[in-house]
C-alpha cells in the first residue's frame, strides 16, 4: 500500500523560521514613514507592534530561533500532515503526482495561528497585557483570539460591521476563546464615533476597523500593542514553518517538486510555503518553479503596478514597495474575502520583479469547481481561499498528462471551509459570477499613488 500522509513527528518539528531576506539577490526596498517618506525606524514601529516582531520585521538573519513556548502551543497541530492527493490524481488520470500541505487541521481552522501565537506571545514577553487587531470575515481575530489565550492576553477585535452580522460563526469562535469582539465603527474609538455620528447606519471597513484598532493600541502605550495577520514580513517569516516541514516531508517521500503553488492575499500563506524550497534554489541550485495564485476580481500580482504604497487602508503602517492596484481599490464582493487585499507585501513584490517567482490569476467560478473536485476525490472541504491553489495545481496537473510527464506539484491547502459554505451554497445554486475588473478601473485607483520610485 502507497503512503497516503507523510508525517513527521513532534520532536522534528523545526526549531527555526527562515528569513528568505538572507538569500535574495536584492533585497527589498525599505519601509517608508508615511509623512517623513524616509526608511522607518526600529522605534517608530514600536509604538504599535512589539518590539521582538520589529526586529524580525528588518531582520537579515537567515535563521530566526523559534522560541520553546511557541513551539508546545504548536504542538497542539503541528507538524501538520503532508498528503498525497490520490484521489484527485486518479479522477484527473494524470501522471503527476500531486502533495498537498494541510493547514486546515489548525484548531481555528487555517495557517493563520502560525503567527498569531508568535505574536502574541512577544508581547506577552515584553509585559503587554492587551492586543488590538481587525478582522472582515473573522479568520486572523479567530486565530489571534487562540493564540492569546493561551498568554493570558486580553484581546479587542474590531470585526467589520457587515461581517460581523452576516457572519456569526467566528465572532463566536473569538468568543469562546475569550476575545472581546465588537462591530466597528464602534463607540470605543473616536474614529468609529465620528463615523457613527455622521452615518449611524455605516456598515463599516476593513480600513475603518484598522484605524480603531491602531488608536486603542496608540491610546494606551504601557500595555497594548496592534498584531497584523498577513502582508509584513515577520508574519511571512512566522509562516516558514510550513515549509520547513514540508522540505522534510518531501525529502522523506523521495520526491522534489517541479512546482510549488500558494492562494496570495497578502502573500502569507504562499510565502510559508514557497520560501524554503525557494531558499533552496538560491543556495543549491534547484530550479523549482514557486507560483503564486491570486484571484482575477483583484489581480494585483499579474496587473498591478510595483510602486510604494500603504500597507494598509488607513495609512498606519509604513508604505511599502509592492504590486498594488492602489489601497483605495474596491475589490469585488468576491467570496474568497481573505484574498480581497490591494497590496502584495514588499519581499514577494522583489521576488516577483525580479522574476523568481511566477504569479497567476482565476476566475471564482473555476477555482470552487475545482474545489468540489477536490472535496470529492480528497474529503475535505477547502476555504475558498484555497480554491485558487487548487485549480492551479489540477491545471499544471493535466498539462503534465497532455506533455506526458511524471511531474510532482506541492500546493498549500491553506485552511478549510466549514466556515464558508455560503460560498458553495451560492456555485452549486449555479449564482455564483465572475468579475474582471477593466483597465481603467485599475488606472483610477493606482494613479493616486504618490510616485516615489
Ligand atoms: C487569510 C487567508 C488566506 C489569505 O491570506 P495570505 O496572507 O495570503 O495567506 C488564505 N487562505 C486562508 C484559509 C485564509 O484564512
Amino acid at each position: 500500500m502507497d503512503t497516503k500522509k507523510i508525517n513527521l513527528a513532534e520532536q522534528q518539528m523545526p526549531s527555526q523560521w527562515y528569513n528568505i531576506v538572507a538569500d535574495m539577490p536584492n533585497k527589498p526596498l525599505p519601509p517608508l514613514n508615511p509623512v517623513t517618506k524616509k526608511p522607518v525606524t526600529q522605534e517608530e514601529l514600536s509604538t504599535i507592534f512589539a518590539e521582538e516582531v520589529v526586529k524580525q520585521e528588518l531582520s537579515t538573519e537567515r535563521y530566526i530561533d523559534i522560541p520553546d513556548e511557541v513551539r508546545e502551543i504548536y504542538k497542539i497541530w503541528r507538524p501538520t500532515p503532508l498528503v498525497r492527493a490520490t484521489g484527485l490524481e486518479k479522477a484527473l488520470d494524470t501522471p503527476a503526482k500531486i502533495y498537498f500541505k494541510n493547514e486546515s487541521v489548525s484548531p481555528a481552522g487555517s495557517h493563520k495561528p502560525n503567527t498569531a501565537v508568535p505574536q502574541a506571545y512577544y508581547n506577552y514577553k515584553q509585559g503587554i497585557r492587551r492586543l488590538t487587531t481587525e478582522t472582515g470575515a473573522g479568520q486572523w481575530g479567530a486565530s489571534l483570539a487562540f493564540a492569546a489565550r493561551h498568554y493570558g492576553l486580553d484581546l479587542q477585535v474590531f470585526m467589520v460591521r457587515v461581517s460581523y452580522d452576516q457572519k456569526p460563526y467566528r465572532r463566536l469562535m473569538m468568543q469562546t476563546w475569550g476575545a472581546a469582539c465588537t462591530a466597528s465603527p464602534s463607540t470605543l474609538t473616536a474614529a468609529g464615533r465620528a463615523t457613527l455620528e455622521r452615518d449611524p447606519q455605516c456598515s463599516g471597513s476593513l480600513g475603518l476597523a484598522i484605524s480603531e484598532a491602531v488608536e486603542m493600541a496608540l491610546q494606551h502605550p504601557e500595555d497594548t500593542r496592534y498584531c497584523l495577520g498577513s502582508v509584513l514580513n515577520h508574519v511571512l517569516l512566522h509562516q516558514t514553518i510550513i515549509g520547513q516541514e514540508a522540505v522534510l516531508q518531501m525529502e522523506m517521500a523521495e520526491a522534489t517538486p517541479d512546482v510549488v503553488i500558494g492562494c496570495f492575499g497578502g502573500g502569507s500563506n504562499f510565502a510559508g510555503l514557497a520560501f524554503p524550497f525557494l531558499g533552496k534554489n538560491f543556495r543549491e541550485g534547484h530550479n523549482m518553479r514557486i507560483v503564486a495564485v491570486e484571484p482575477a476580481s483583484c489581480p494585483k500580482l499579474t496587473r498591478g503596478t510595483f510602486q510604494y504604497d500603504l500597507g494598509d487602508v488607513a495609512g498606519f503602517t509604513p508604505l511599502l514597495p509592492m504590486y498594488t492596484l492602489g489601497h483605495d481599490f474596491q475589490p469585488s464582493d468576491i467570496h474568497a474575502g481573505g484574498l480581497r487585499y490591494h497590496g502584495a507585501g514588499s519581499i514577494v513584490s522583489q521576488l516577483l520583479k525580479d522574476g523568481m517567482i511566477e504569479a497567476q490569476a482565476v476566475h471564482q467560478t473555476e477555482t470552487l469547481a475545482a474545489g468540489i473536485l477536490f472535496a470529492k476525490t480528497e474529503g475535505i472541504i477547502p476555504a475558498p481561499e484555497s480554491t485558487h491553489a487548487i485549480a492551479a495545481a489540477v491545471n499544471e496537473a493535466l498539462k503534465a498528462k497532455e506533455a506526458g510527464e511524471e511531474r510532482t506539484i506541492l500546493f498549500n491547502l491553506s485552511g478549510h471551509g466549514l466556515n464558508d459554505l455560503s460560498a458553495y451554497e451560492q456555485y452549486l445554486a449555479g449564482s455564483l459570477r465572475d468579475y474582471t475588473p477593466s483597465d481603467s478601473e485599475i488606472a483610477a485607483t493606482v494613479n493616486l499613488l504618490e510616485k516615489i520610485i
